[in-house]
């Protein structure tokens, strides 16, 4: 499926094949693994690998994992696992801590050219001297140390001479630069720590606007896409690729960053909802993480058709989260069967079905995919039906059952409410209908008419099911309305405490095999999927997709 919607990378990229700038295409995921991906990552894997393909060129999965104190290998499988079940194939999969070697190499190129320098500077004091917007920044007293004291130190660093903090290395660019990027940059910094990957091999770690570049160049990754906020780091960027002479030039193109409303994305804000008790794990399924979305049932082909059809531009405003649902709902519509599930059941005895007998009925699976066929339904003299599809004094316009009213029984018979059972506190136990054996659906019964068609599940056969359903987590349109540190109230504040709502209900027998991630649209309720984590053979567990109903239009 492709889409054309706006995308200023994409113009970019024809125009540097074209003026043979490129003569091929190589693009990156970088993930940190420092946590579960999420939709935005979805966003940037989606515009990564749908470019390179469009121009035949390649997409590497890279683990930007240079900094040990935050990465997990936990974090890599779950990174590869959603990348895959995104649809997309990485063509060279890199550790970027396998390049340590390399960054060490180029660090030391820098060194010789007078272009970098260890300094013993604290970070508070490194900091200071940078300046601000408006003021320029001061030279280190120990900007100045030649090249063979540099040279010296720096290894000395990498054996580990040296406490964490106590040195660092820097480039020697320009403190009065108006990029404060450019202010003499914190290359490598010292830390004893393991490493997931390089063990206890390094003590010295590249910083992220140090590593990022050569990664890239060693990759010969022609278009470096990431998020606005790099923006600011391009001239460093450039700086890095050159002055370290790779020979492989990649660009960085920036886009803005997919922000949905009702959801907060960043990794740090999401861990705090799983460690503090507001969710029950990465993969709960109001999380935004993929994990959660696939768990929750949202499919791969409705997330890509949602990312394409946003396209990328360089803002950052939050889009509805409805508009994701609507992508959702669209994928659905023809693939998955129709089927009836009550979800606060109520009982209903059809008083002249003969007691005993039963019937099967048959319904189509989906009447917007013919092709998927028919069901059988079994029917007999007691039912449930919605508890709020009945009312003893019903509003003018409530064409559902009440005392004397006959409604339709989706796939079934007409059935007229006669006598309403309460128990001792006044509370309707129970409904006495009458049917109507004329009315059967398909007999082309046309005598009369009713305007409520309510859907049921036989008694008997019901099988009991636990439905979930979700609302948003976030009571907030914007993230950054709730990420006003500077006010005493957090996101936190904003979790919705209603955001889960467990029922317990009855699904139509046909339904008893279903399996984790089986998906139905459960007729007059919504899209659910069956829960890959809580269900058991004997307990199945639905979780709300998405409702039927909504306002959000295209
Ligand atoms: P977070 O801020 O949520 O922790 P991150 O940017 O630190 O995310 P990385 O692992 O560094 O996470 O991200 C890998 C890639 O995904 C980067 O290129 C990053 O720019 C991109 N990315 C992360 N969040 C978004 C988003 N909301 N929209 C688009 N791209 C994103
Ligand atoms: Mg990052
Ligand atoms: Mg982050």
């Amino acid at each position: 499926m492709e889409n054309k919607s706006s995308n200023f990378i994409r113009t970019i990229i024809q125009k540097d094949l074209e003026t043979s700038k490129r003569d091929h295409v190589i693009t990156r995921f970088p993930p940190e693994p420092n946590g579960y991906l999420h939709i935005g990552h979805a966003m940037s894997i989606i515009t990564n690998f749908d470019l390179a393909d469009e121009f035949q060129g390649k997409t590497n999965l890279r683990f930007d994992d240079t900094n040990p104190l935050k990465e997990d290998v936990e974090f890599v499988e779950s990174i590869k696992e959603d990348v895959k079940w995104l649809g997309y194939e990485w063509d060279g999969l890199f550790f970027a801590s396998n390049y340590f070697e390399e960054m060490y190499n180029r660090a030391v190129l820098l060194i010789k050219k007078g272009l970098a320098y260890v300094d013993d500077l604290t970070g508070d004091e490194i900091r200071s001297y940078r300046g601000t917007l408006t003021e320029p920044g001061k030279n280190s007293p120990y900007r100045d140390r030649s090249v063979e004291e540099n040279l010296d130190l720096f290894d000395r660093m990498r054996k580990g001479e040296f406490e964490n903090g106590q040195k660092v290395l820097r480039a020697k660019i320009d403190m009065s630069s108006p990029n404060i990027n450019l202010r003499d940059p914190v290359l490598y910094r010292i830390a004893h720590t393991t490493h997931h990957n390089t063990g206890d091999n390094w003590c010295i770690y590249p910083m992220y606007a140090f590593a990022h570049p050569i990664e890239d160049a060693i990759e010969d990754v022609t278009h470096s896409i990431c998020t606005l906020e790099f923006e600011d780091q391009r001239p460093l960027y450039n700086w890095i690729i050159e002055q370290t002479e790779m020979e492989s030039t990649p660009q960085q193109i920036e886009f803005g960053r997919l922000n949905l409303t009702n959801t907060v994305m960043s990794k740090r804000k999401l861990k705090q909802l799983v460690e503090e008790g507001f969710v029950d794990g990465w993969d709960d399924p109001r999380m935004p993480t993929i994990s959660a979305l696939r768990r929750r049932g949202f499919t791969a082909e409705a997330i890509r058709a949602f990312v394409r059809a946003l396209g990328i531009t360089r803002g950052d405003g939050a889009v509805d989260s409805q508009m994701l649902d609507h992508f959702m709902r669209e994928d659905l519509k023809l693939k998955s069967p129709r089927t009836m599930g009550v979800l606060r059941p109520l009982k209903v005895v059809i008083t002249n079905y003969p007691e005993g007998q039963e019937e099967m009925l048959e319904a189509e699976i989906n009447p917007e995919n013919p092709e998927m066929g028919t069901r059988q339904i079994p029917f007999s003299r007691e039912i449930y039906i919605e508890q709020e599809d009945f009312m003893e004094n019903p509003p003018k316009k409530y064409f559902r059952l009440f005392p004397g009213n006959e409604v339709r029984l989706k796939h079934a018979y007409f059935i007229k409410c006669e006598e309403v059972i309460k128990d001792e506190n006044g509370e309707v136990v129970e409904i006495h209908c009458t049917y109507d054996p004329e009315t059967k659906s398909g007999s082309g019964f046309t005598g009369r008419k009713v305007k409520g068609t309510i859907h049921w599940v036989d008694a008997k056969h019901a099988v009991p099911a636990e439905f979930r359903l979700y609302e948003p987590l976030i009571l907030s349109e914007e993230e950054e309305q709730v990420e006003d540190e500077s006010e005493e109230k957090t996101f936190l504040d904003h979790v919705n405490p209603n955001s889960l709502q467990v029922l317990n209900g009855f699904i139509e027998p046909n339904m008893k095999d279903v399996k984790p991630q089986d998906k139905f649209q459960f007729f007059r309720h919504g899209y659910f999927n069956v829960d890959p984590k809580h269900s058991t053979e004997d307990h199945i567990v639905f979780n709300l997709i998405v409702s039927l109903k909504s306002s959000f239009r295209l």
